[in-house]
């Protein structure tokens, strides 16, 4: 099983670098198996040690330049770090990135061969009008992706269940994943809404389910740590 951490704006420096000491003391009990990621905010990326990989939530599609209040690949370089979030909701929905602009910084991070976690997921409304609806605005957001990349996690994270504290059932994640699974030619595929220690057994055990990306649940080290120890 995957399970990634996405702090979003959360967590400074140091509170990550605490954070960290004490998920590298839980995740000895690890299963060897599974892999940890660890999304911190942009100001808190580190050389840091552990059983986990560091990822960034965003960057921008440029090894450098001027991008005011960007950072770019040679940032991340500097700490190693091979692996991106694209196409989170709150990035799509707050700062406006369109398919076409995802699509493109899509193209620009597999060109440079990063792991990409791609993110997509309905809003409450479509939801509503039934599983073609669902399907449909969710195959919506393979356009201009290369579902065929190598390096390429999926993230199904309906909108209505994050931060929600509403997590979708165990027939909704059920019926979703079975149909992306196809869609994504049987690419890890991992479900976020909600997902906490309380439901995390249930839903990391639905067939077509490689694991969670958490957000609210995974800012404290603790409850992250039982999820993946669970
Ligand atoms: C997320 O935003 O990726 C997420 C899954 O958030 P939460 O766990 O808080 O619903």
């Amino acid at each position: 099983m995957i399970y990634a951490a996405n702090f979003k704006t959360n967590h400074t420096r140091k509170s990550t670098e605490n954070y960290i000491v004490e998920l590298n003391k839980k995740l000895q009990a690890k299963n060897t198996e599974d892999k940890v990621y660890i999304f911190p905010p942009s100001s808190a990326l580190g050389t840091y040690e552990g059983d986990f990989t560091q990822g960034a939530q965003n960057a921008y599609a440029a090894q450098n330049g001027a991008y005011t209040g960007e950072i770019g690949v040679d940032q991340l370089d500097e700490f190693g770090i091979k692996t991106i979030l694209i196409g989170h909701s709150e990035r799509r929905e707050y700062m406006a990135e369109t398919q076409e602009k995802v699509a493109a910084k899509f193209a620009f991070f597999k060109e440079q061969g990063f792991e990409i976690i791609y993110c997509i997921g309905e809003p409450l409304e479509i939801r509503e009008k039934g599983f073609e609806s669902v399907m449909q605005y969710l195959l919506s957001q393979f356009e201009g992706i290369d579902s065929t990349y190598e390096n390429l996690i999926v993230a199904y994270e309906p909108i209505w269940a994050i931060g929600t504290g509403r997590s979708a059932t165990v027939e909704e994640i059920s019926t979703t994943h079975r149909a992306l699974k196809k869609a994504i030619n049987e690419k890890p595929l991992l479900y976020g809404g909600s997902a906490k220690p309380a439901n995390i057994k249930e839903i990391t055990s639905i067939a077509g389910v490689d694991g969670v990306l958490v957000g609210s649940a995974s800012l404290d080290a603790e409850s992250f740590s039982q999820m993946v120890l669970s």
